[in-house]
């Protein structure tokens, strides 16, 4: 579904949501989400794009979710260094939401006036 959208290095399986219901993510976070592993300059593992009302709730997502509007990305990350260059960057491309986690670092594009770095338990 993404890929129908724009031609992007991230396949299907990893942007929608993954019960199948077919929801994907915004054209803007495919394009900006691209230009930061352009950035980067290595592939980046998406472990959570789109998510559908139920599917948030048996992930164990939050209520109203930045990934429910397909404006979030979860991506696999464990090495510091790695984890700073992809908060760094991402600030740079606009992802106004930046939640670090022990294995992933969450991506969003709230706006401007909600921008915020958070970290989860
Ligand atoms: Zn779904």
């Amino acid at each position: 579904m993404a890929n129908k959208i724009i031609k992007t290095h991230f396949s299907d399986r990893e942007m929608d949501c993954h019960c199948g219901c077919g929801k994907t993510v915004s054209p803007e976070l495919l394009v900006r989400l691209e230009a930061l592993r352009s950035m980067i300059g290595c592939p980046l593992s998406v472990t959570s794009g789109a998510r559908c009302e139920t599917h948030n709730r048996e992930s164990g997502g939050k209520p109203g979710s930045w990934h429910l509007k397909g404006l979030a990305v979860d991506i696999s990350c464990v090495d510091s260094e790695f984890r700073g260059e992809i908060i760094r960057l991402a600030g740079l491309l606009g992802f106004n939401g930046i939640g670090v986690a022990k294995t992933f670092v969450h991506l969003d594009l709230r706006s401007v006036g909600e921008r915020c770095c958070f970290l989860y338990d």
